[in-house]
């Protein structure tokens, strides 16, 4: 792709590979740890250690398993701390292969966990909420037929109840530009909504390093819509964050999973252009198919498979759909009516 720039090497030849990326050191005396993912398409996360004059921070623990436990710790070997060394905890943002080892490397070290405060108000909300009651309740807000509901719920359910399962809260709130408490290091939160409402990215301005989670992978396309709550800000927001790291075009980019790159500010305008030839895709689609319900528009859109081989991941793809409806809304270009995708032009009739 044109501009940017593959840093990571040895993480991009594992990524092909379907192996996981060695821990490296990089610029700034940081450290990336490859933590898998068991049985999961996106194999693993990148967390990074990030040392201060007295011990040193985790950014995004990973995913809550012994094997994933175990890398972490090899980690921390290989950056020659040990898990008391670990002063505090940084979350780009509470998905559970970021979040979900959090409670136990807090348990083991003492360690501090910091957030920013969208991010936690996410997680005391998720926690009220019946994770498989809220999905087939949002699915049925797009018209999904029920048979699809009930086979969503059997293969995405499990997927649900983790992604909604009660998380370590936070004990430091990190706003738009503070820095992380850590001796001897600027590491300053970015706040970037989209993905989710409280996602940070974190700028090392010394070592010329953003960390960005994931709101700027190299290659995936990051979700987004997908928080069952109504939010029909969230793709708006989310482009919004996305022209903000323009600015940071001068740093190396280090995301959360894949691998490391550069070329920050050509891989924004690449997503960014992504999501308005989405749009254009969609405007055709209900211009073409006269008042869809969201369900049936989503079925309709092109995605990397056929629309009967997505499995569970249709749920992620009507999220993505909706999201992109409402900002057509919001440009006034759509109208939503009871479930059902409008053109603007006969909206009142
Ligand atoms: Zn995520
Ligand atoms: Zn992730």
């Amino acid at each position: 792709m044109a501009g940017v720039e593959v840093l990571g090497e040895a993480q991009q030849a594992a990524w092909r590979a379907r192996t996981l990326p060695p821990v490296e050191r990089l610029a700034g005396g940081l450290v990336s740890v490859a933590v898998p993912i068991p049985d999961n398409p996106l194999r693993y996360t990148l967390t990074y250690l990030v040392p201060g004059d007295h011990g040193l921070i985790v950014v995004d623990p990973g995913w809550d398993s012994d094997v994933g436990w175990n890398a972490l710790r090899a980690g921390l070997a290989v950056a020659g701390a040990r898990l008391g060394d670990v002063t505090g905890i940084v979350l780009t943002h509470v998905h559970p292969d970021h979040h979900g080892l959090t409670g136990r490397l807090r348990r083991a070290s003492g360690a501090w966990v910091a957030m920013h405060p969208a991010e936690r108000a996410s997680l005391v909300r998720d926690q009220h909420t019946g994770a498989r009651e809220g999905l087939a309740r949002w699915l049925r807000t797009f018209h999904a037929p029920e048979a699809e509901i009930s086979h969503l719920l059997s293969t995405f359910g499990a997927e649900a109840d983790r992604h909604l399962a009660p998380l370590t809260d936070a004990d430091v709130l990190l706003e738009d530009g503070d820095l992380v408490p850590l001796a001897g290091r600027r590491l300053r939160a970015v706040w970037t909504p989209g993905h989710t409402p409280g996602h940070l990215c974190l700028l090392e301005p010394d070592a010329r390093l953003l960390l960005t989670g994931d709101h700027l992978l190299p290659r995936i396309s990051p979700n987004v819509g997908l928080q069952l709550d109504g939010d029909d800000t969230a793709l708006s927001r989310y482009l919004d964050s996305l022209a903000k790291l323009a600015e940071y075009d001068w740093c190396a980019a280090l995301p959360a999973h894949e691998y490391r790159f550069r070329g920050i500010a050509a891989r924004a305008a690449e997503l960014t252009g992504h999501h308005r030839q989405r749009c254009a895709e969609i405007l055709e689609t209900v211009d073409r198919l006269g008042t869809p319900t969201m369900w049936e528009l989503a079925a309709s859109l092109s995605w990397s498979r056929p629309w009967d081989q997505i499995g569970p991941m249709k749920v992620g793809a009507v999220a993505e759909t909706a999201a992109h409806v409402d900002l057509l809304v919001a440009a006034g270009e759509l109208a939503r009516r009871s479930g059902t995708v409008v053109p603007r032009a006969s909206a009142g009739r």
